[in-house]
């Protein structure tokens, strides 16, 4: 899809996962604002543009941000439609967030049907102090659901794990979203502005 205004490529991103994960954290971060120390939850719906150039393209990229909150259920729903690229966030100090995640991939999916490219992100890692698999969520684990996931619902996924607190791999994790947004939206139409 194109921007009416500038024709530039739109994609369009959701962050999904349980409340108080990192959501607005991540999301914040990468676009170059301060951590906020303190949990405010978001409420509903909250929405961020940014423009980036992208394989010699911009790209305007929308990132919803959805409250983790089960009563958002019904609000959520719309906002899945028309989504280019998932995030799917759990904190690695919150294993119950972790144990969640399906459930978020099972909602998207209900919403979406097949779904867009995804990355799964195991965040606070700042604060993960050792890898005891009791008490945190290793990268093992993490990228053995990922892979789990990838089989399952054939659905090209990566696994990274980051910290919206001191930035650790969050730009890394946006570009290779976006690579892949890309490149599915490549495989699926030709570009009527090529040419
Ligand atoms: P959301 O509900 O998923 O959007 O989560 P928030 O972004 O609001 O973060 C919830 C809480 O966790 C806040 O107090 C943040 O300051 C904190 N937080 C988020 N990400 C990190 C992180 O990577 N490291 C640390 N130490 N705290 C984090």
């Amino acid at each position: 899809m194109r921007d009416q205004d500038d024709g530039s490529k739109i994609m369009k991103a959701v962050l999904i996962g349980d409340g108080a994960v990192g959501k607005t954290s991540i999301r914040r971060n990468y676009l170059g604002e301060d951590f906020i120390e303190g949990h405010l939850a978001t409420i509903g719906v909250d929405l961020a543009t940014k423009r980036v150039l992208f394989d010699q393209d911009i790209v305007k990229f929308i990132i919803w941000d959805l409250a983790g909150q089960p009563t958002f259920e019904k609000v959520r729903g719309h906002y899945y439609s028309g989504c280019n690229g998932i995030l799917l966030v759990y904190s690695v100090i919150d294993r119950e967030s972790f144990d969640n995640a399906s459930k978020w991939l099972v909602e998207a999916f209900k919403n979406m049907g097949p779904l867009p490219p995804t990355v799964i992100i195991g965040n606070k890692i700042d604060l993960r102090t050792s890898l005891d698999k009791k008490k945190f969520v290793t990268p093992e684990e993490g990228q053995a659901f990922c892979d789990y996931f990838i089989k399952k619902l054939d659905v090209p996924a990566i696994f990274r794990e980051t910290s919206a607190k001191t930035g650790a791999n969050i730009q890394d994790t946006f570009h290779e979203l976006l690579r892949m947004m890309n490149e599915a939206q490549q495989d699926k139409e030709p570009d009527i502005y090529m040419g």
